[in-house]
């Protein structure tokens, strides 16, 4: 059974979701919705619009909308025939959902796959009056919003579906379509919103009888216990509160148990205060300020700070510490986190066994679907069983079973066997799937070659050795310079057949070169040692394209500056579907001296060879506009239209699949494996330099340039050019060395450290 296509029914908020994702992946997507008065079809125009204008965007490139064909129910359900697999995202209704199937029944093939993206009905209700043959081929899959960037898939089989089907589906969300499937058992409201939106509530509800303020359950709910910075309202303003108020409605209705939110969040609802889509919710943006609700006026006011000296304290510790720390906080601010950490793992340990097959299920839920640092389970073993059990006591709840069976932990990874506790309280090993490989794992496995501050290197098995990169936001500098050299021989000999570069932080790959080291050179004006740092960094990049064996980036998040030189001197990117890969130098002045001026350059021109009467400037302005702009992807597969990824370069959807698949590129391509030659080029001098001028006095004129940003795209331009001589051939090495004389040269202005300083301070790009 293959997924070659899919149709999707209910072009809303989530229907249109799931077809930007589909379509983003090059599946072709039929998108109907109801018919429309004069034109049929607007219905799903409108959320096929919807989708192309969201922010942050739907689609990973927006080109790919044109595999969408969309239609009404009216008129082109036939359409749907022809799919392999059809995605049901209409209102969540009992009644308009069967009306639906009743109406696919008669047109399904042999093999079509059916699912519903309920929140929240079982599988068991909705098949109500479908035949058996439907039923078995027919479940939940419960994608989250928006389908692009919530990792979490749920999976409710119901009770006759297919384990074919089942499997079918779970391997193409994963692999395909890049989700993390957790399997939920057919109950209402399955794992993650019957836990997430009970701890949403929870804490609405303790805000109350603690008597803090939204900006301090704000304060207390976020990064602090390891969940977004969105924390708790603003998350509710982002997802609507009207979809919350229903969410939480069907839940008490479908369970008896009691999800009602306070009056005065249904009076909010009432008042068309639904949050972000409406202007105001929970907080109210006026101008360019956040004003906050003021729950028992009903007005918004300026939000205060929350500040105290335990939380500043507590900030900087690792989460483990943290969620011990907190669990300690004197006064209301104590007294809130205890009880919400207590009776939330109480509804957790309680819930578990009715609504998932396993404990990992439920991390994972949380972990993926409401972008937890740590799901409930690894947070109880974070704090400790005992303070649990203690907790709960003080707090007058009973022990769940699944408490009283843990002993000490729910995870276990002694003797290097990662294990997790099952629901009757034994011991599971916890298996890696197959192509992922975890970095913990083999770590624990005590794998690792060399350990240093900044990056380490880890055996991945079958031969593949890997730079993990580990410093803040994976920076570059002296110390990850060194590990390199080290893993660069390493391979060389001891046998190794190729060297991944990665890492397991979720936000970046590389957020460029490290500047406190080049800016306090600068400072003093030692010239002569910056310009060795430079020529470190080219010599690092240098050596991933001439080490004999290959070299596999694993890249994702965020790729800046260095970042995305290192990644494109590999000899492959496996680039994560999410990745924001960008030259950005010019915001703290300077030009990309890492090779990336040169590469672009180089690979760029390169590629215009074949084609006798293209014109070689093209390859120059094309390698001028993204660095000169500062451009950053949205997406892998916007990286590969600016030219970042090349087009052999590979996109992985799942983030958890990337090291495997970027170890996989290494086996790939080590046999018969020769390092690339040195490429030469044809500059074009003066007549480049030239062109590249008159664009920058048009910005300038414009307005789109200050006079510092003219001198930086001056220098690039130079570089771009090789000089302003008459057009000649030059080496790899000629460009770099140009390269790192454009660097300098600004390093020694003042605006360029200016700006240097600025980022430094504030994490923010000066222009001036
Ligand atoms: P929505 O209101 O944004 O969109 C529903 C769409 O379905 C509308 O465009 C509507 O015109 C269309 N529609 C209604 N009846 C139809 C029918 N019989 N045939 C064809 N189209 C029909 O809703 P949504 O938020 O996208 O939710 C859709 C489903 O996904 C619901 O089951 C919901 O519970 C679930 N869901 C929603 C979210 C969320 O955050 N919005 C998250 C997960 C799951």
């Amino acid at each position: 059974m293959r997924i070659r296509s899919i149709g999707v029914v209910g072009a809303g908020t989530m229907g249109g979701g799931i077809a930007a994702l589909a379509a983003s992946v090059g599946i072709p997507v039929v998108l109907l919705d109801v018919a429309g008065n004069r034109d049929r079809n607007e219905p799903a125009k409108r959320g096929l619009d919807r989708a192309l204008k969201s922010r942050p965007p739907s689609f990973l490139d927006a080109r790919s909308a044109r595999l969408i064909t969309l239609g009404n129910i009216e008129d082109d359900l036939p359409l749907l025939a022809g799919c392999d697999w059809i995605i049901e995202a209409v209102v969540e209704q009992p009644g308009p959902k069967r009306a639906l199937y009743a109406q696919l029944e008669p047109l399904l093939g042999a093999d079509t796959i059916i699912s519903s993206n309920t929140s929240g009905i079982p599988m068991q209700v909705l098949t109500e009056g479908r035949s058996p043959a439907f039923r078995k081929r027919f479940f939940g899959t419960h994608f989250f919003n928006p389908p692009r960037y919530l990792h979490l898939l749920e999976i409710i089989p119901g009770p006759e579906t297919d384990p074919v089907i089942i499997e079918t589906v779970e391997q193409f969300a994963d692999v395909v379509l890049g989700k993390g499937t957790v399997r939920a058992k057919d109950v209402p409201g399955f794992i993650g919103n019957r836990l997430g939106v009970y701890g949403m509530l929870q804490a609405i509800r303790l805000m109350e009888q603690t008597g803090l303020s939204i900006d301090e359950v704000d304060a207390l709910t976020g990064p602090l216990i390891g969940r977004p910075r969105s924390a708790t309202f603003r998350t509710a303003d982002l997802t609507g509160l009207d979809i919350l108020l229903h969410v939480a409605d069907g839940l008490s209705e479908a369970t008896g148990e009691d999800y009602g939110l306070p009056d005065w969040v249904r009076a909010l609802v009432a008042d068309g205060r639904l949050g972000e889509k409406s202007g105001a919710g929970f907080y109210k943006r006026v101008g360019r300020d956040i004003l906050t609700l003021n729950p028992t006026t009903m007005d918004y006011e300026p939000r205060a700070a929350v500040e105290s000296p335990e939380l500043g304290a507590l900030a900087r510790r690792p989460l483990a510490e943290r969620l011990r720390g907190a669990l300690d906080l004197p006064g209301a601010h104590g007294e809130f986190l205890r009880s919400l950490f207590f009776t939330t793992s109480h509804q957790t340990l309680t819930l578990t066994p009715q609504i998932a097959w396993d404990v990992p299920s439920v991390d994972h839920a949380l972990e993926w679907g409401f972008a937890w640092e740590m799901g409930p389970f690894r947070q109880m073993d974070a704090v400790g069983l005992d303070v649990v059990r203690d907790g709960l006591r003080s707090a007058g709840l009973d022990e769940p079973t699944l408490l009283r069976t843990a002993g000490e932990r729910f995870y276990d990874d002694a003797d290097g066997l990662p294990s997790a506790r099952a629901l009757d309280g034994t011991l599971q090993p916890l298996r890696d799937r197959p192509g992922v490989v975890s970095l913990p794992t083999r770590k624990s496995e005590g794998r690792t070659l060399i350990a240093g501050d900044d990056a380490s290197v880890i055996d991945l098995g079958d031969g593949v050795a890997m730079l993990e990169l580990h410093s803040r936001l994976n920076t570059l500098g002296e110390r990850t310079f060194s590990i390199l050299r080290q893993a660069l021989e390493l391979v060389d000999q001891q046998g190794y057949v190729g060297l991944v570069i990665g890492s397991d932080d979720a936000r970046a790959f590389s957020a460029g070169a490290n500047l406190n080291q080049i800016a306090s050179l600068a400072r003093e004006g030692d010239w002569a040692a910056a310009e060795r740092d430079v020529d470190t960094f080219q010599q690092a990049t240098m050596s991933l394209r001439r080490a004999p064996f290959p070299v596999v980036a694993a890249a994702f998040g965020l790729a800046l500056g260095g970042g995305a030189e290192v990644a494109m001197h590999s000899d492959h990117v496996q680039a994560a579907a999410e990745l924001n890969i960008g030259l950005v130098e010019v915001g703290v002045g300077l030009i990309p001296a890492g090779g990336g001026t040169k590469e672009l350059l180089v690979r760029f021109t390169q590629e215009l060879e074949p084609y006798i009467e293209a014109d070689p400037f093209e390859a120059v302005r094309r390698a001028f506009m993204p660095i000169a702009l500062a451009q950053t992807s949205q997406s892998a597969h916007e990286a590969r239209a600016i030219g970042f990824l090349r087009p052999h370069d590979r996109i992985t959807m799942n983030r958890d699949r990337l090291i495997g698949d970027a170890k996989a590129a290494v086996l790939a391509l080590a046999p018969g494996y020769v390092a690339p030659v040195d490429r030469r080029i044809r500059a074009l001098g003066q007549e480049a330099l030239g062109n590249l001028r008159m664009a920058l006095w048009t910005f300038r004129e414009a307005g789109q340039a200050s006079d510092h940003d003219v001198i930086i795209g001056e220098k690039l331009a130079w570089v771009l050019a090789a000089g302003d001589g008459p057009p000649r051939e030059v080496s790899e090495q000629d460009l770099l060395d140009f390269e790192r004389e454009a660097f300098l040269s600004l390093l020694g202005t003042q605006k360029t450290q200016q700006r240097i300083d600025h980022m430094l301070q504030t994490g923010k790009p000066l222009r001036n």
